[in-house]
C-alpha cells in the first residue's frame, strides 16, 4: 500500500520501479496472446491438410472409384497435401527454434555471386515452368560475412515469391550493390530482389511479414507457400543485424531490399 509515502517518492526510483513492472505485466499479457493464435493458426492450418488426405483416402478405401485416371488423381492429391503438411511443419518448428533462439549463426566469408548462382539454380525448375526470366546484378569480387545456408534460406524465399506472384514471362531482377560508409555509418551491402508480378495492395504491406499473413489465401495455397516464409525471412535477416523492407505497387510489381552490415562478428 501507498497509504503514508510522502508524495516525494514519486521521483525516487522505486516509482519508476513499479512503473516497469506494469509495463512488463502487459507485455506478457500480448505475449499471451499471440502465442495463443499462433496456436490456434497453427492448428487451422494443420488441419486444412490433413482433412483432404482423409477424405480422398475414404473414398479410396470406400471402393467408390472404378476408373482408374481418378483414382491416381486422388493419390497425387494425397501426396501433395502431405508434402504440404511436411512443408508447414517444417516452417513452424523453423520458426519457432529461431524466434526462442535457439540457433547459432555460423558466420564465414561467403561469396556473394556464387550464392546467388546456386540460389538460382535451385528454383531454375520453376521459373523455367513459368518462362519467367532471374537476372543477376551481382559484382564478382563481393563477399558478405554471414551463416551461408540461412542467407540462401532468405533468398531462395524472397526470389521464390517472386516467381510464385509473377504471371508467366515475368521478370526476378537480383540486384546487390555496396556502400561505403559515408553514407552510412558502416559499410553495407543492399539485395535487391525486383519482380514485375501482381504487387501488394497498399493495405496489405505492413502486414505480409506477420505469420501466415497472406494477400490471396488461395494463391498462396496453390503456389505451395505456407504463409511462413516471410516471418522466417525477416527474423533471419534480423539475426544477421540487417533491415528488410519492401515497396510494391499493385499490378505492377514488388522490391523486396535486405541490408546487411558488410563485417560481422559472431555474436
Ligand atoms: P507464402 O507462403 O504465402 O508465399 P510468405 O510469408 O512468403 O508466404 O508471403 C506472405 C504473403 O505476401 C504472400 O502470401 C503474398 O500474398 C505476399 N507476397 C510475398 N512476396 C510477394 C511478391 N513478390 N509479390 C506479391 N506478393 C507477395
Amino acid at each position: 500500500s501507498l497509504d503514508g509515502v510522502p508524495m516525494t517518492v514519486l521521483h525516487d526510483d522505486s516509482y519508476h520501479g513499479m512503473l516497469f513492472l506494469f509495463q512488463d505485466v502487459s507485455d506478457i499479457r500480448r505475449l499471451e496472446r499471440m502465442r495463443s493464435e499462433f496456436v490456434a493458426n497453427v492448428s487451422h492450418e494443420l488441419k486444412t491438410p490433413v482433412a483432404a488426405v482423409q477424405g480422398f483416402a475414404e473414398t479410396l478405401l470406400s471402393g467408390g472409384v472404378n476408373d482408374e485416371d481418378t483414382a491416381r488423381s486422388f493419390l497425387k492429391i494425397i501426396y501433395d497435401e502431405g508434402d504440404r503438411l511436411n512443408r508447414l511443419i517444417g516452417d513452424i518448428l523453423d520458426l519457432s527454434k529461431i524466434e526462442s533462439r535457439r540457433i547459432q549463426l555460423d558466420y564465414a566469408p561467403v561469396h556473394v555471386l556464387t550464392l546467388f548462382q546456386s540460389v538460382s539454380k535451385v528454383l531454375e525448375g520453376s521459373a523455367e515452368q513459368k518462362r519467367i526470366e532471374i537476372r543477376l546484378q551481382v559484382p564478382e569480387e563481393l563477399f558478405v560475412e554471414a551463416d551461408e545456408d540461412r542467407l540462401r534460406q532468405i533468398f531462395i524465399n524472397l526470389v521464390g515469391n517472386g516467381i510464385s506472384y509473377t504471371p508467366e514471362g515475368g521478370r526476378v531482377t537480383i540486384k546487390v550493390e555496396e556502400f561505403l560508409h559515408g553514407e552510412y555509418d558502416e559499410d553495407r551491402v543492399r539485395f535487391s530482389i525486383a519482380d514485375n508480378g501482381l504487387g501488394i495492395p497498399k493495405k496489405d504491406l505492413p502486414r505480409i511479414f506477420e505469420r501466415f499473413y497472406r494477400v490471396d489465401k488461395a494463391r498462396s495455397r496453390s503456389s505451395g507457400g505456407t504463409g511462413l516464409g516471410l516471418s522466417i525471412v525477416k527474423h533471419l535477416v534480423e539475426l544477421h543485424r540487417g533491415t528488410i523492407s519492401v515497396e510494391s505497387e499493385f499490378g505492377i510489381g514488388s522490391t523486396f531490399i535486405v541490408e546487411l552490415p558488410v563485417l560481422q562478428e559472431n555474436p
